[in-house]
């Protein structure tokens, strides 16, 4: 079969290699000068290329599309990915969180093992060429517009990816392809991306990293989101860092009107041991001040927007809070409000959540529903994971997941 792969992406170059590799002629076209542009940012230029988990523990990364990935995640996991990487000579290692790396640190080699694939495989890559159109006749693809010429093919992958980071060629390509051909796509919104917010002692306040917190997200009363203990950052009117990238991903369909995110201070403390501590604390501390007594809690930095949240003054002896404000401080410990204004835009969106609607695909092929020689695969289906390499693992297991619906002519 004559088959078109659009888009050089993780997905693109995983499902062409996969595809070529049983005997079948595969073109891929990628806009860009060069491929995997994405790839060569992810990891913070180290990519966490996957996840050493499998089953029910990946799923609990998985936001978006859980049980659309299922299939797909059982036939192509970590160790999958771990083996076609080493056969292209270059090897994985996994770190802490299951997180799996390529053992040079270097994203670059993940491209160009995955490049390396393609070519061995046979696979035929044209850069600069942007793909205008999928050709479609009586309910049948019968290729491709690029670059203003007509190519023609038996079956088409579309991998263009969402709407994140557009400067590496991710622009929304396919969902307007797949909305010409009838398709439907679910409104695409940034995840994985910091949150602005309106509190106004955090606007000017220098970046702060927060260890061992905890983040929630309630919409009038109703939990939206409660992160495990782990890293934030607030400052410069943005909470930033592991948890609010994760709790983005679950407020970005929000009304933001009644939205309200806590931080907990104290995770691993109920309110009777916090108290009891705060208790021990001002004894402990005899005749120092309330300012002392609070680093004892909390970050330096913190301690005056604290103090004005309390109407407390902070050079007063620490024994002088009365019960009613240590009881406040407890309180605010654990529930400190901070009022989401908007999340950042897709620029700054590590992935997109939306996208093709997985009702009118099938999982078993990540074939279309509307027309037999049709696929799409990785980002630009409506699929979003957290951070920790779900992501990549996810292109790649729906690529491979699309390959299988093609014969093998090797045998
Ligand atoms: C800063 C950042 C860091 C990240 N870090 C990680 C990480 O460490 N681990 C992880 O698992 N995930 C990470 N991700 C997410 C991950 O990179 C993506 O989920 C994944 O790359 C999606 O792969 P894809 O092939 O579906 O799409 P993409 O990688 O976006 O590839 C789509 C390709 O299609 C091309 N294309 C689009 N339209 C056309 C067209 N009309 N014609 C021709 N070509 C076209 C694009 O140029 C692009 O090369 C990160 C993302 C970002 C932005």
């Amino acid at each position: 079969m004559r088959v078109c792969v659009i888009g050089g992406g993780a997905s693109g170059m995983m499902c062409a290699t996969m595809i070529a590799r049983k005997g079948h002629f595969v073109e891929l076209f990628e806009k860009n000068e060069k491929l995997g542009k994405k790839i060569y940012i992810t990891g913070k230029g180290r990519c966490n290329v996957s996840n050493a988990t499998t089953g029910d523990e990946f799923l609990k990364n998985v936001v978006n599309g859980k049980k659309f990935v299922m299939g797909a995640i059982t036939r192509f996991d970590y160790n999958d990915t771990t083996q076609f990487f080493k056969e292209v000579g270059i090897p994985l290692k996994i770190e802490r969180g299951n997180r799996i790396f390529p053992e040079s640190d270097k994203s670059s080699d993940i491209i160009k093992g995955l490049e390396k694939a393609m070519n061995w495989a046979g696979v035929r890559i044209h850069l600069n060429c942007i793909v205008q159109k999928i050709i479609v006749s009586e309910n049948i693809v019968k290729g491709i517009l690029v670059n203003g010429k007509e190519i023609f093919y038996d079956a088409v992958v579309v991998a263009t990816g969402g709407l994140s980071y557009p400067a590496t060629g991710s622009t929304g390509d396919g969902y307007k392809f797949a909305k010409e051909l009838g398709h439907s796509i679910i409104e695409p919104v940034p995840a994985l991306c910091a949150i602005k917010i309106k509190n106004e002692e955090f606007a000017n306040f220098d970046n702060l990293t927060l260890k061992n917190v905890k983040l929630f997200a309630k919409n009038t009363e109703k939990t939206i989101f409660e992160s495990e203990i782990g890293e934030l950052d607030v400052g410069n009117g943005l909470l930033s860092g592991p948890l609010a990238l994760s709790c983005s991903s679950y407020i970005n369909r929000q009304d933001f009107t009644n939205l309200k995110l806590y931080i907990d201070f104290k995770p691993a403390l109920s309110y009777e041991t916090l108290a009891n501590r705060i208790d021990r604390e001002i004894i402990e501390i005899k005749s120092g001040t309330i300012s002392d007594f609070l680093e004892t809690l909390l970050p330096k930095s913190l301690i005056k927007i604290f103090a004005k949240k309390l109407d407390i003054n902070i050079t007063d002896k620490a024994n002088q809070l009365n019960k009613e404000k240590r009881k406040n401080l407890n309180f605010l410990l654990k529930n400190s409000e901070i009022i989401p204004k908007e999340l950042e835009n897709f620029n700054c969106a590590i992935i997109t959540s939306g996208g093709m609607n997985l009702k009118e695909v099938n999982p078993k092929f990540m074939k279309s529903k509307l027309y037999s020689n049709l696929y799409f695969i990785g980002e630009v289906l409506d699929i979003d994971a957290l951070t920790g390499g779900f992501n990549l693992q996810l292109a790649f297991a729906t690529a491979v997941t699309c390959a299988s619906d093609f014969k093998d002519y090797r045998n």
